[in-house]
């Protein structure tokens, strides 16, 4: 049976494939501290759940608006007034299934075949494998561990072409847990300021977990007004990865595109989910304090335990839940007759040596790191580090 091109082209999410692995290993019996896939290790919070259980009773088991509830839509705007200080309109807001289906809606509904799209890198692993869907064409700026994986406006400047349709940012960051500050996305707005033809999407889905610098959507910058689209969702700050409720906001021909796009391909998101995520956005917001006040101990615990590993070089995390370690040291050393060749090895030799699963760089086009999440307790923490540190120290 022959399958598209289109997915012939496309790569498998590492992410979710690695998570996949260490599920089957588990299965097996083998002890694996999963440290490759992204989401928060707390169950929702007992309100939402509630509010699900609500929605069911109350019969909210219909068809939804392709752009979703409008009560739900209005909650979403007055999160963007309350947090960010930004004014969007409910028309202005598409909730998707996820972050992940917001990103693509906005993507295929603004790129056309050659349009280039500026992804600075280290990016997740979604970004790159959307545009080819839209047969855009990605510009990639990467930004080593030794600017803490930050792009500069030089270089944001020096990437912008003709052709440029859009610049996609994330921060804080996946998977490199940066956060840029707000000066340093002031510098970056002042080289848009002149290119009012660049779309600018700003994916906040880190928003609030976030160890010190301030909360600041690039919404918020007028020089990018009538531009921007901001994608946020549920996912992390209300645990809530399972739900599947993410959006856009954005300005209102993009919207009413990408509403036109998921009422052909998915409709409305679930009705449940929807009432879900209405209760995280206008409830009590003391859970999403509690679990960054969480990750933030796990982020010291995990740099501190990284820092004592040699040959492992590490940055602070101002956000998000990942490390992202940088490890050409350990590239051309064995162990048992073979050699390490890529850091894709590296994460292939730690699974089956330590029984940790990590993601290797390569897939967030940045060969020579492994991701590192480290939204798990922090005894699999502190346990997984050990297990790392003497399968790293085993190579020769
Ligand atoms: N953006 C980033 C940077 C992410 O890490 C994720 C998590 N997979 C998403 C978007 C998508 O999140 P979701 O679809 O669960 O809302
Ligand atoms: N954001 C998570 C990660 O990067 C979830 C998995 C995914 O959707 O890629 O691991």
């Amino acid at each position: 049976m022959q399958v598209s091109e289109r997915v012939n082209n496309l790569a498998a999410s590492a992410t979710l494939a690695m998570s996949q692995k260490s599920a089957e290993l588990k299965a097996q019996g083998v002890d694996v501290i999963n440290l490759s896939v992204g989401e928060p290790d707390f169950p929702t919070p007992t309100h939402i759940k509630e509010a699900a259980k609500d929605a069911i009773d109350n019969n909210f088991t219909f068809y939804t608006p392709v752009a979703g509830y409008l009560s739900l839509r209005k909650a979403i705007c007055e999160k963007l007034r309350r947090e960010n200080g930004v004014e969007f309109a409910p028309e202005q807001i598409v909730v998707g299934n996820g972050a992940k289906q917001a990103l693509c809606n906005v993507i295929l509904a603004t790129i056309n075949p050659g349009d280039e799209v500026i992804i600075p890198t280290p990016a997740w692993v979604s970004y790159v494998e959307m545009v080819k869907l839209a047969e855009g064409k990605v510009v990639e700026i990467a930004a080593p561990i030794e600017q803490d994986f930050k792009i500069t406006p030089a270089q944001l400047e020096a990437a912008i072409t003709a052709k440029t349709r859009m610049v996609l940012l994330c921060s804080p960051s996946n998977p490199t847990g940066s956060v840029y500050t707000p000066d340093e996305l002031q510098g970056l707005v002042n080289v848009l300021a002149s290119h009012p033809e660049i779309i600018v999407m700003a994916d906040e889905i880190y928003e609030h977990i976030n160890f010190g610098a301030e909360i600041c959507s690039l919404a918020s910058f007028p020089e990018l007004a009538d531009r921007v689209v901001i994608i946020n969702g549920v996912s992390k700050a209300y645990a809530m990865t399972g739900w599947r409720i993410g959006y856009c906001a954005c300005p209102l021909p993009i919207a009413k595109a990408v509403n036109k796009l998921q009422g052909q391909y998915t409709s409305g998101a679930s009705s449940i989910a929807q009432k879900a995520a209405e209760a995280a956005y206008t409830g009590s917001q003391e859970c999403v304090e509690t679990m960054r006040v969480a990750f933030e101990r796990r982020r010291d615990l995990v740099v501190e335990l990284a820092g004592q590993i040699p040959g492992l070089k590490v940055n602070k995390p101002q956000g998000a839940f990942y490390l992202f370690p940088e490890v050409s040291s350990f590239i051309g050393k064995s162990y048992d007759g073979k050699t390490i060749e890529s850091s894709g090895d590296l994460a292939l030799y730690l699974l089956s040596e330590a029984h940790v699963a990590t993601v290797d760089g390569a897939a967030f086009c940045a060969p020579g790191y492994i991701r590192l999440s480290y939204a798990t307790s922090d005894d699999n923490i502190r346990e997984a580090m050990k297990r790392i540190a003497d399968a790293l120290a085993k190579l020769a």
